[in-house]
């Protein structure tokens, strides 16, 4: 909120820092946009040419600056996140000023655990300019993608052989819940992407995921593939590149599920 002289000060801190490494031919191009709010504003294009020279993507820029830290460092992406959203849930203990009554869960039916509960990070690590696979691979169970908010993103499997449907019922106002590790999402997450073409978040092969609609056309795609993706341009990217988003499709009569389908680029480990 008030730290903006801070926030400056680290960037020209890091920016200093990273002047001097290069001036002493230093070894990597590693770029910190943990506190880059001065930096979304800027002439910063996410040309396909730049991302070679050591550029981030801009749609990085979106993910909350307090929970979740990006580092560039050469062709790779290295996102840590703290876990937590950066958003209202019942969720988070009774006591913490983000906690909010439960409207579409209740009590009764909500999973064991407090958001506030998991003290860790996740990281991980993709290529900045991500390519299709030759062939597609399943999800897997756990973490599979890392939200804008801070939080994780799951798929829409609850557990080994248990369909999301037998806990529906757990899943606060943002499709999400605790247990068995962290809060996760499994559906469109409306405290960020309500029937929009907001970013959710980056998936595990380094594709990002859009919200129902697409910038590009300003309404549904209908060109998208099994995965929920197709090639075009973002707001975050003046030449068409390959994304997914949000199936348009219902879940249960009123949901929309996240990411159902499989990954179409080379996915690395959440940790
Ligand atoms: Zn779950
Ligand atoms: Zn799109």
């Amino acid at each position: 909120m008030n730290n903006a002289p801070l926030t400056k000060l680290a960037i020209a801190i890091t920016l200093a820092l990273t002047l001097g490494l290069l001036g002493c031919g230093g070894t990597e191009d590693s770029t910190d946009v943990t506190d880059a709010a001065s930096s979304t504003d800027s002439s910063t294009d996410s040309d396909s040419d730049d991302l070679g020279t050591g550029i981030l993507h801009t749609a990085y820029y979106e993910f909350d600056q307090d929970n979740v830290n990006v580092v560039l460092s050469g062709t790779k992406v290295v996102i840590e996140t703290t876990g937590l959203p950066n958003h209202t849930s019942p969720y988070w203990s009774s006591g913490h000023e983000l906690h909010v009554e439960p409207t579409v869960t209740s009590y009764a039916q909500m999973a064991p655990g407090y958001i506030d509960d998991f003290v860790g990070t996740y990281t991980l690590t993709v290529d900045n300019n991500p390519t299709k696979a030759t062939s597609s691979s399943a999800t897997g169970l756990g973490a599979i993608g890392i939200a804008v908010s801070g939080a994780v993103i799951y798929n829409d499997e609850e557990g080994p052989g248990v369909p999301l449907d037998d806990a529906a019922t757990s899943l606060d106002f943002n499709g999400a819940h605790t247990g068995p590790q962290s809060y996760h999402y499994h559906l469109e997450p409306i405290s960020f992407s309500d029937d929009d073409s907001n970013l959710i978040g980056v998936i595990a092969d380094g594709f990002f995921l859009y919200g129902r609609k697409c910038n590009s056309t300003g309404t549904y795609p209908t060109d998208l593939d099994e995965s929920g993706g197709h090639t075009s341009t973002t707001q975050f990217a003046q030449d068409p590149e390959y994304h997914y988003h949000i199936q348009n499709e219902l879940y249960l009569g009123s949901y929309y599920i996240l990411f159902p389908g499989d990954y179409q680029g080379t996915a690395s480990a959440i940790r």
